[in-house]
């Protein structure tokens, strides 16, 4: 039997707000335990919340850049569960009511583009944080991340296979890095997925039972998961069985899926509005400031490099992978006048030293405009491509601009056509029997004599004049 994946994610991000969604408190990662912590986030007796404004805002940004609606009312809900991480015994989330609804992302799947429906985006508080010790069989409670804010975004059950769940899951992630509202990082958490995954056979509409991942913290360990439980599930429903709906862990480190707790064991949130908080009314005239100040997003420059550039499709996505990188490429095409060359140099050099120390690109030795002067140099001939391919190593390690290196090591390429002939005569006069040889027909010779060029100037000659000189001499 042939079966159909269906997949759809539900993903929480951690905004970038200075403090917490309803106190003052600070939401900075790390602090000593407890540090960050106030009544109000304590859910101490007697106290109540009051919504930030950034965090409405932030949450819209993400609405508008995923092509949602955003709804004229929106409020809040308590979702109650009982565990030692939610200190009021409830979590404040959004329910009936979400910010914003029926939104769209488009993701590039197998050559093709493919649009994924967003159902929601709403707006919730973080848990605390449970620390164990294994020496000690105790747990601890640290409550600094206790209402940092969230967004939930969930999607439609759009996606077919476990690549597209990451495409989708990608393009989330780089859209709210674009924005500024989450720092994206899936290891400490400030982005998370959970995905839910059923099969049914191909052809088929109705869809099957799904389980519930949880557990996975990096992109690739999403795709492992969904592949895994996918898999899972092929060979219950082979076998004649029945897929339980139910939540399962997956397992890194065995690269399996556990199951954590059945539908009869799910939770029952008992949803119902809290009382503490007003709705929240945003308006067209909110919803237009906030839409004024969004950034370029990672699609529209994409496709405006592909246009400006004119560089390949495959190199505009390189170079937008972050905001960062994009406007690094941009200065120093806007310095060197040369898109192309610039691209092949910021994709080929410079993030290979990067990625080799996972270093960030704003923290790149080479200097923007110590790249386009590079380039500017190899263009004049003062360098070879091959000599700045020496050069550009040395500008990384040390840097250091091109020029001050370039006179230090006497990296100046021979450019001077009497200088070099003399150097090609020397050549010549030290090899007769290769001459004798090229000149009885023997071409691939040629090649030797470059080499021998080369060797002589310790590659400091420019190549093509190398060439022109060469066939002349040769021939005598
Ligand atoms: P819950 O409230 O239990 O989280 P939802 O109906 O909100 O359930 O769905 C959660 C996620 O599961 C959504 O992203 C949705 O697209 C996805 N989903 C729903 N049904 C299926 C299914 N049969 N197979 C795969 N994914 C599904
Ligand atoms: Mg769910
Ligand atoms: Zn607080």
């Amino acid at each position: 039997m042939e079966y159909e994946p269906v997949i759809g994610l539900e993903v929480h991000a951690q905004l970038l707000t200075n403090s917490k969604i309803f106190c003052g408190c600070s939401t900075k990662f790390g602090g000593s335990p407890n540090s960050h912590t106030c009544p109000v986030c304590l859910g101490m007796p007697g106290v109540l919340p009051v919504l930030n404004k950034m965090v409405v805002e932030y949450a819209m940004k993400m609405a508008l850049a995923t092509a949602c609606g955003i709804n004229g009312e929106c409020s809040f809900a308590r979702k109650n569960y009982f565990y030692p991480d939610l200190p009021k015994g409830y979590q404040i989330s959004q329910y009936a009511y979400p910010l914003a609804e029926h939104g769209h992302v488009d993701i590039e799947v197998n050559g093709g583009r493919k649009r994924i429906g967003i159902t929601r985006i709403h707006m919730e508080e973080d848990a605390g944080k449970l620390m164990h010790d294994e020496h000690n069989p105790a747990s601890y409670v640290d409550l600094n991340r206790t209402g940092v804010p969230l967004i939930e975004i969930v999607s439609e059950p759009d996606m077919r296979s476990s690549e597209e769940a990451a495409a989708y899951l990608k393009r989330l992630h780089e859209t709210l890095v674009y924005l500024d509202i989450c720092d994206g990082n899936m290891e400490e958490g400030s982005f998370r997925c959970d995905a839910n995954v059923s099969i049914r056979p191909k052809g088929r509409e109705a869809f099957g039972t799904r389980t519930e991942l949880k557990n996975m913290n990096s992109f690739r360990n999403v795709q492992r998961a969904l592949e895994y439980e996918i898999k899972r599930q092929q060979y219950i429903l082979d076998d004649g069985g029945a897929v339980v709906q139910e939540t399962r862990l997956w397992d890194d480190g065995q690269g399996v899926t556990h199951s954590m707790r059945s539908k009869e064991e799910a939770h029952d949130y008992r949803y119902f509005p809290d009382p503490d908080l007003v709705p929240v009314a945003v308006n067209g005239a909110w919803i237009e400031k906030v839409k004024e100040g969004l950034p370029e997003l990672p699609l529209e420059k994409r496709e405006r490099f592909v246009r400006e550039y004119q560089i390949p499709p495959y190199d505009a996505g390189v170079l937008t992978a972050s905001r960062a990188l994009a406007d690094y490429y941009e200065e120093v095409v806007r310095l060197s006048g040369q898109p192309k060359i610039a691209s092949n140099w910021v994709m080929g050099d410079v993030l290979r030293f990067l990625n080799e120390e996972k270093r960030d690109i704003r923290k790149c030795p080479v200097k923007a405009s110590a790249l386009a002067a590079m380039i500017g140099l190899i263009e004049k001939g003062t360098i070879s491509g091959k000599m700045a391919k020496e050069l550009i190593e040395e500008m990384y390690k040390s840097g250091r601009p091109p020029e001050a290196i370039i006179k230090e090591k006497g990296m100046v390429q021979i450019t001077d056509e009497g200088a070099l002939s003399g150097t090609i005569a020397g050549v010549i006069a030290a090899n007769p029997e290769q001459l004798a040889q090229y000149r009885a027909g023997k071409e691939k010779l040629f090649g030797f004599f470059v080499g021998q060029v080369m060797k002589a100037t310790q590659g400091k000659a420019n190549p093509p004049l190398i060439n022109e000189l060469l066939k002349k001499m040769l021939a005598g």
